[in-house]
C-alpha cells in the first residue's frame, strides 16, 4: 500500500516536472507569451491500496485510452444522466490515473483504489475532486 504521503511526493514530482518542460519550452521558444494552457489543468496520482506502484496522470482530453470496464461503465452511466459539473466526462486525472492502476492491476476493484488529492501544476495549489469524479469514484472520492 503506498501511503497518502507517497502518492502526495510523486504529485510534486510530477508538478516539478511539468515545470521544467515549460521553463525549457519557454526558453527555446522566447518570443512565444506565456500561456496558462502551457500546463496541464490538474494531475492526481492514483494507485492500489495492496501494492506501491503509483500513477501520476493529467487532465485532458483522453488519447489513446482504453478504458477498463468498471470505469467505462462509470463515464457511460455519466454520459446518459449528463455531466454533473463543467469538466469532460473522462478528460479529467482521476479517470486516467485510476485506468492506468485497473490496467496494470486487473483485480483491483473499484473501493480499493486511492487517490492523492489533485493539483494544479501551474499554481501548486490543491483542488477538490470534481463531481464528475466523485460519481465515478464514488467508493473512495
Ligand atoms: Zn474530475
Amino acid at each position: 500500500m503506498a501511503s497518502y504521503k507517497d502518492l502526495h511526493n510523486r504529485v510534486f514530482k510530477k508538478i516539478q516536472k511539468i515545470q521544467r518542460e515549460v521553463k525549457r519550452k519557454r526558453l527555446a521558444l522566447p518570443i512565444e507569451k506565456y500561456s496558462v494552457y502551457d500546463y496541464p489543468t490538474i494531475v492526481v496520482a492514483c494507485g492500489y491500496i495492496k501494492k506501491k506502484k503509483i500513477f501520476v496522470e493529467r487532465s485532458g482530453k483522453p488519447i489513446n485510452v482504453t478504458w477498463g470496464d468498471d470505469i467505462k461503465s462509470r463515464l457511460s452511466e455519466l454520459k446518459l444522466i449528463g455531466p454533473l459539473c463543467d469538466n469532460p466526462i473522462g478528460a479529467c486525472a482521476e479517470p486516467k490515473a485510476a485506468n492506468k492502476v485497473k490496467n496494470k492491476f486487473p483485480k483491483c476493484k473499484m473501493n480499493e483504489l486511492q487517490f492523492s488529492d489533485p493539483y494544479r501544476p501551474r499554481t501548486r495549489k490543491r483542488k477538490k475532486y470534481c463531481k464528475n469524479c466523485k460519481y465515478t469514484f464514488s467508493e473512495v472520492l
